[in-house]
């Protein structure tokens, strides 16, 4: 194996290499750091440090050496400017948090560490995970003097979707071998569609929430993005767990080998295909790839069942009432007193508050803000967050109705491929391209994408796979089974 090709390697071939000492953790850093520096265009980095890396990656090979590497011993991973770390900065990609450093690392972060993993730098994303086309990143990335969106890999005239668009980037650019990724209402799925790469969000509550800067309490997951199922499955073995002490919310429910049914046969699984998936709004070419994948889930013995998700249209009101709710709660933290920026001059505390904030919060994030305060307010509560909240349930609901019919539900993961930089400025349009992964969110149900083939412009496709509460398994089988079928996950963007 040449050194020169160690980007073209996935997370289990990568590990198999550093554990038999056929390559060495700092060679691997080394390589990755090289590239991360050659692709700094496309803008998906935040933060890197060579000496932390380095030094991590020493303490691999001195395990290595020492016959006691861990699972994932010297693989080079990147995190999601959301998840807080020790040693690299942690700024959500907002202004009020440039130049913060955590005093300690998500849950996250430790256990893919503790696994081995060597941790190569932060990604960008969009500010405070709120966007779907890393548009919204208002910290200047790597190699650039001013913020900067994240350009797709694919078209770098094209968005990478969002809001985990650096991690999507980065993986599907060959900068990093996997990355971890959040999502709240989309924001694994949709990038890794956009993206060419596959990405999974675990049911709500498998991966601890602790450290993981808050967007909406309720619906934020972390899940693994990768180029394809078998190293999500690697990564999401480790990412799993309660974390009980730390994240009340996480779930008793022990970690899982998600690697042990990759392979099990499709044979009779009955894949639900929801019929609100496929109307109007849904552009041809995304359509097409999708038919496709299905057709091969039918040769790979699978049976299609047409199924009902009938309030999928609700779910954009319900998702924008509910996640800007809790997020004006959560951001309320951000007060130029306890992180990060405070504004200069000021005349009182009321004051300071105002102006750090107006100045530190990007549009949107100030545009959630008021949303959320709003529907919370006295007068609207009623009428807006607790009618919406009676929705979510009803969402939950008609998926386990559903769920009685098919195993798991397969459709589109977005309406569209990736969109050109700057096109989309409207805020509604962008909120109602979010339509088909926003009901798996609300439901905390486990969904992933997969790729699915190209459409117009060469722009990946994905395909969105949603399970019953626990069934990543089936997920990460399904997904693997198609990817043994296909080679959309292998291919690389031209000049990559
Ligand atoms: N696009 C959605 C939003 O803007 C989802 C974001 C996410 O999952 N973090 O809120």
């Amino acid at each position: 194996m040449s050194n020169t090709d160690l980007h073209n390697l996935g997370v289990a071939q990568l590990a198999a290499l550093l554990r038999g000492k056929q390559v060495s953790a700092v060679e691997a850093a080394q390589h990755f750091l090289t590239r991360a520096r050659a692709h700094q265009h496309l803008g998906a980095y935040l933060a890197i440090d060579e000496d932390v890396t380095l030094a991590q990656a020493r303490a691999q090979d001195a395990g290595i050496a020492a016959g006691a590497a861990a699972p994932l011993a010297g693989v080079p991973i990147a995190h999601k400017d959301i998840f807080v770390t020790r040693d690299f900065p942690t700024t959500a990609a907002s202004r009020i948090l440039a130049g913060y450093r955590s005093p300690f690392d998500a849950t996250v972060v430790a256990r893919l560490t503790q696994a081995g993993c060597v941790t190569l730098g932060k990604l960008s994303c969009d500010e405070f995970a709120m966007g779907a086309s890393n548009e919204n990143a208002a910290i200047a990335p790597v190699g650039h003097d001013a913020a900067q969106p994240v350009r797709n890999p694919w078209n770098t005239e094209h968005v990478p979707g969002g809001s985990s668009g650096g991690s999507a980037a980065a993986v599907a650019a060959r900068l990093v071998p996997a990355a971890t990724g959040t999502d709240t209402g989309g924001s694994i799925r949709q990038p890794a569609s956009f993206c060419g790469i596959t990405g999974i969000k675990p049911t709500y509550g498998r991966a601890s929430r602790y450290g993981m800067i808050a967007f909406a309490s309720s619906l934020d997951q972390a899940g693994p993005m990768a180029r394809s199922a078998e190293d999500c499955a690697l990564l999401l073995s480790q990412i799993c767990g309660p974390d009980p002490e730390r994240d009340s919310t996480s779930l008793d429910r022990p970690a899982e080998d998600f690697t042990a049914r990759l392979n099990d046969s499709l044979d009779g699984l009955r894949i639900g295909v929801p019929t609100e998936f496929f109307g109007e709004g849904l552009a041809g070419d995304v359509r097409a790839a999708v038919d496709a994948a299905l057709k091969e889930y039918e040769k790979l013995g699978a049976r299609l069942v047409p199924i009902h998700l009938p309030r999928t249209e609700l779910s954009v009101p319900v998702y924008y009432i509910l996640a800007p709710a809790e997020a004006s709660s959560n951001l309320s933290r951000f007060d130029g007193v306890r992180y990060g920026h405070r504004a200069t001059q000021y005349t009182d505390l009321l004051d300071m508050y105002k102006k750090t904030r107006s100045q530190g919060f990007g549009d949107e994030v100030k545009r959630r803000i008021m949303i959320g305060t709003y529907v919370l307010s006295e007068g609207y509560y009623d009428a807006y967050y607790l009618q919406a909240q009676k929705i979510r349930r009803m969402i939950a609901d008609d998926f386990q109705a559903a769920f009685r019919q098919c195993d798991l539900i397969a459709g589109p993961v977005a309406p569209t491929t990736a969109w050109r930089l700057g096109s989309q400025t409207d805020p509604v349009t962008n909120y109602l391209a979010d339509i088909y992964t926003l009901p798996a969110s609300l439901a905390g149900l486990p969904g992933m994408s997969v790729p699915a083939g190209f459409g117009a412009g060469g722009m990946p496709v994905g395909l969105q796979l949603i399970g019953n509460y626990f069934d990543e398994a089936r997920l990460l089988n399904a997904a693997h089974r198609l990817q043994q079928a296909t080679d959309f996950h292998l291919r690389a963007p031209e000049g990559i």
